[in-house]
């Protein structure tokens, strides 16, 4: 088993999200134990601590729908120079999050990063969601639903969020578990070159064969893979924690299926948890599966599970 240097870090934003809650998201994965079921596996764990919110940094864009966009691209200013720093020396970081614009910072710095590497990254988006909406194309507002469309470098950003140092080539993107798309996303996706694996085609093929033609297409190319984790890419009743549950989701095994397949191949490099809103959890237990979901991505085996009652 090849030893990881894994380094936690809280990115408690919320601003991007409709509903507050995630800010504890940080909080409720190291009280699930996160960093001691990342070592019990034999790796190093860093806990580099919670960032704190940074000023709000000027910026507009001419949708009065948009919901605090200063603070949203403080955060993004922020995050990408974390992540640039903490992914540094084949370090892995995780972010702990808060709301999913946090990964229109994270995915910037591994993008400048694996630039500077002269590697190609690849992003596997799990998610209910594309999260694909312009900061133009948003009706809600909410800026969790625009990350993959600003790190592609599509149109609609412009004096809005900070420009990229490195985009994302749109042909190294691809989504699972996707079962609600807005009709501006969907137009958007067509042609975009980014691969969507939908739930229907998890029903109808499984997510092995899907997985594996993405995990083929990383080693080819020798890229990094960044995995960005949405609590709603799980069926709600496994995972009620989040506020934009959407019913059909992936189920307990498929999920863990999805995390010892990424170990497996050795390809990941770093990983985003977001969108767990600990006030809307029953118990921890959603923080709980989280935690379980990240040691099977670090190595824990099925015949390693311990016999458990909820
Ligand atoms: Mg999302
Ligand atoms: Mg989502």
């Amino acid at each position: 088993m090849t030893t990881r240097v894994c380094k936690l870090i809280g990115a408690p934003v919320q601003d991007g999200a409709g509903r507050r809650g995630c800010e504890m998201g940080p909080s409720a994965l190291r009280t699930a134990g996160l960093a001691e079921a990342i070592a019990s596996l034999g790796h190093r764990v860093d806990d580099l601590g919670t960032l704190c919110a940074p000023p709000p940094r000027p910026a507009s864009f001419p949708n009065p729908a948009l919901k605090n966009l200063p603070q949203v691209a403080a955060w993004v200013e922020t995050l990408a120079e974390v992540a640039f720093a903490a992914s540094a020396e084949g370090s892995m970081p995780v972010f702990m999050g808060g709301d999913h614009s946090l990964s229109a910072g994270t995915v910037a710095g591994l993008a400048r990063r694996a630039a500077l590497l002269g590697r190609p990254l690849f992003v596997l988006w799990l998610d209910a969601h594309p999260d694909f909406h312009s900061l133009r194309s948003t009706e809600s507002g909410n800026i969790h639903g625009t990350p993959v469309a600003y790190l592609t470098g599509q149109p609609g950003f412009a004096g809005g969020l900070p420009k990229l140092a490195a985009t994302v080539e749109p042909g190294h993107v691809a989504m699972l578990g996707i079962r609600s798309v807005d009709a501006a996303e969907r137009r958007a996706l067509t042609d975009s070159g980014i691969t969507v694996f939908d739930m229907r085609a998890i029903d109808e093929h499984s997510v092995a064969p899907l997985l594996r033609q993405v995990l083929e297409r990383v080693r080819a190319l020798d890229g990094l893979l960044h995995v960005s984790l949405d609590v709603d890419f799980l069926d709600p009743s496994i995972a009620p924690a989040v506020g934009t549950t959407v019913p059909g989701g992936a189920s307990f095994r498929e999920a863990h299926l999805v995390m010892e397949m990424l170990h497996d191949s050795g390809l990941v490099s770093s990983l985003d948890l977001v969108e767990l809103n600990p006030f809307l959890d029953e118990r921890g237990r959603t923080a709980m599966l989280l935690v379980d979901l990240v040691a099977s991505l670090f190595g824990r085996r099925v015949l390693d599970r311990p016999t458990r009652s909820f």
